[in-house]
């Protein structure tokens, strides 16, 4: 019978798979994951994992009982022969598909002159990382510094001052959050960490680390020195395509996919999630990656139904991509594609992000509502025929 391979046991992965189950696929779905983990939830690692709130297993995904897939974890895919339709594992051992489902997401960034290999120095990606962070917040007494402040450098900023400690993030745009909620809303979060006893540092670079048997000193461009006992790097993702170098794919960001989530210059291979890079019609068909939660479920499942049908019969993904960041209890939500945007409006009482003209995203605080009903109206005006839901909940994990 048939073998589909999915490459990437994360959200995009699973829901992809049990997407081919319910599209009624009855041949073997095998699962490459690279981690020793069964799918889990990443949002809860910069929130509840942090602070402990939740447990390691609290994070586990549910998925479907009928999945009836081939887990092989702890088995990165580490070459890929789309002509010949095979993939290799550790060992050696070369996987032959008919169809394969690309879900690698990205790699947390490191920092260029940040120490390396030095067990006080974190990045945030996996459940490991967070168990490890939080094993080294809890087992050292000094200030943790947060390098970045993006969704995932604010978020844990928020949650390491939840456990009582004192923490410094260290940025160097001079807003938090940088272009990606507008202005008004950034302003509010940037006051609600210096509230909360956040030291902030806006606008900074980093001049040197100096290791020390007692902490890392960091010295930043402006001056001020802070003597950290923890450090978590912040500073974004990089897709995680080295094992596709010699593919002959375009890697270049992400993997280049169709407006349909079929990859660029192969067959019966589709992308989904972060690692994916493809022209959202409902944009124009500017092509980027969209580093979402949601888009992972809705990119999974509609590359699974396009896998299936062919690329002769495949729908385009044109999704509203949506967002949401939670700290201090405020609730931010966001649609669209607001980095587009080059300047902001009021759309009642949301920012709204517009390019040439049209809106391109909006952003609220403590208005889940609003966003809900606001976002197919806004978006109409962009709208061709799409097989994306309007609006999804986030899903509950497993607890
Ligand atoms: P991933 O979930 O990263 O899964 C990819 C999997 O593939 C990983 O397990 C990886 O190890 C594996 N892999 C990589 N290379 C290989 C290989 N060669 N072979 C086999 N397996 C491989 N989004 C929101 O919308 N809201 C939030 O509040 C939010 N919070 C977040 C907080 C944190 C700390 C993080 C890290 C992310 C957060 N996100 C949030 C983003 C969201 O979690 C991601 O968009 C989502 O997980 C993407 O799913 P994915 O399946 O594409 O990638």
């Amino acid at each position: 019978s048939e073998r589909i391979v999915v490459v990437g046991g994360g959200l995009g992965g699973v829901r992809s798979a049990e997407r081919l189950r319910e599209m009624g696929f009855d041949g073997q779905i095998t699962i490459l994951s690279a981690e020793r983990h069964l799918p889990y939830h990443r949002p809860c690692l910069s929130k509840q994992i942090i602070t402990g709130e939740w447990t390691p297993d609290d994070s586990l995904l549910s998925f479907s009982g009928d999945l009836d897939a081939e887990w092989r974890l702890n088995s990165p895919a580490l070459h890929l022969d789309p002509q010949k339709q095979s993939v290799w594992v550790p060992g050696g051992e070369e996987i032959k598909y008919d169809g394969m489902i690309i879900a690698t997401g990205v790699d947390a960034r490191a920092m260029g002159g940040a120490p390396r290999h030095d067990p006080r120095v974190h990045v945030l990606r996996t459940l490991d990382d967070a168990v490890a962070i939080r094993r080294n917040i809890r087992q050292s007494q000094g200030l943790v510094a947060v390098i970045g402040g993006g969704f995932i450098g604010c978020e844990l900023a928020c949650s390491i001052r939840h456990m009582g400690r004192d923490v410094a993030l260290i940025v160097r745009s001079p807003a938090l959050l940088g272009g990606v909620v507008g202005d008004d809303i950034g302003k509010k979060i940037t006051e609600a960490h210096v509230e909360h006893g956040v030291r902030l540092a806006t606008g900074v670079g980093i001049k040197h680390w100096v290791r020390q048997p007692g902490g890392i000193g960091i010295h930043l461009s402006d001056g001020q020195v802070f003597f950290a006992s923890c450090v978590v790097l912040a500073v974004g993702a990089s897709p995680a395509v080295d094992w596709l170098r010699g593919s002959g794919l375009d890697i270049s960001d992400g993997v280049l996919c169709d407006s349909t989530n079929h990859v660029v210059g192969a067959e019966n291979l589709v992308a989904c999630g972060d690692v994916a890079r493809w022209p959202n019609m409902r944009f124009n068909g500017v092509v980027r990656r969209v580093e979402h939660w949601l888009n992972a479920v809705e990119g999974g499942r509609a590359a699974a139904e396009n896998l299936l049908v062919g690329r002769n019969h495949a729908k385009t993904y044109t999704p509203v991509p949506r967002f949401w960041t939670e700290q201090y209890g405020m609730r931010v939500q966001g649609a669209g594609l607001p980095v587009l945007g080059t300047d902001t409006t009021d759309v009642n009482g949301l920012t709204g992000f517009i390019a040439n003209g049209k809106l391109v995203g909006i952003v609220g605080l403590e208005s889940p509502g609003k966003i809900i009903t606001e976002t197919p109206e806004l978006f109409r005006q962009n709208t061709v025929e799409t097989n994306v839901p309007v609006w999804t909940q986030p899903e509950p994990a497993a607890a």
